[in-house]
């Protein structure tokens, strides 16, 4: 499995390697270390049950897609068409743009679903059963607070 958290701190997104088992990680950016706890099942990959950062156990599913990729995607598609189309091949362009537009589809369906924690948004990628419900906002409104308060107070 592999874990992303974000440095309470400073938000940016730090990789962990489950495997290696670190106690600890320390933010590049802006130095602040978080201590980790990773539980027999996350290490296993059976399941995310609590989370390694702030002791959390709901989660929430989502796709893993990059919206950025997306983008790149369709604009791509629409620079290339807008070539054809510059040269009279409407038809051609259209198609490509429709293409472009497939290809994003077919992307983001073949994306696999990751869970994310509630509280301080630590993404967990791995093979494990997803069982956690999709994203619920009141839920998320409650307990990200909950999570900063947790942390104004340490
Ligand atoms: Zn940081
Ligand atoms: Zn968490």
């Amino acid at each position: 499995m592999h874990l992303t958290i974000k440095c309470p701190d400073c938000q940016c997104a730090l990789p962990v390697g489950v495997v290696a088992e670190p106690s600890a990680i320390m933010c590049g950016k802006c130095g602040r270390v978080t201590p980790l706890t990773i539980s027999e099942n996350l290490r296993a990959d059976r399941e995310v049950d609590t989370c390694p950062v702030c002791e959390g156990r709901d989660f929430y599913i989502r796709k893993d897609f990059d919206p950025q990729l997306g983008l790149a995607i369709i604009i791509t598609g629409a620079l290339i068409s807008a070539g054809f189309y510059w040269f009279g091949m409407d038809l051609v362009a259209y198609g490509i743009l429709a293409g472009a537009t497939l290809l994003d589809l077919m992307v983001y369906g073949r994306l696999g679903d990751l869970s994310v924690c509630y509280r301080c948004h630590a993404e967990f990628r791995g093979q494990y059963p997803r069982t956690a419900p999709a994203f619920d906002l009141h839920t998320a409104d409650v307990l990200e607070l909950e999570w900063a308060r947790k942390l104004g107070k340490q």
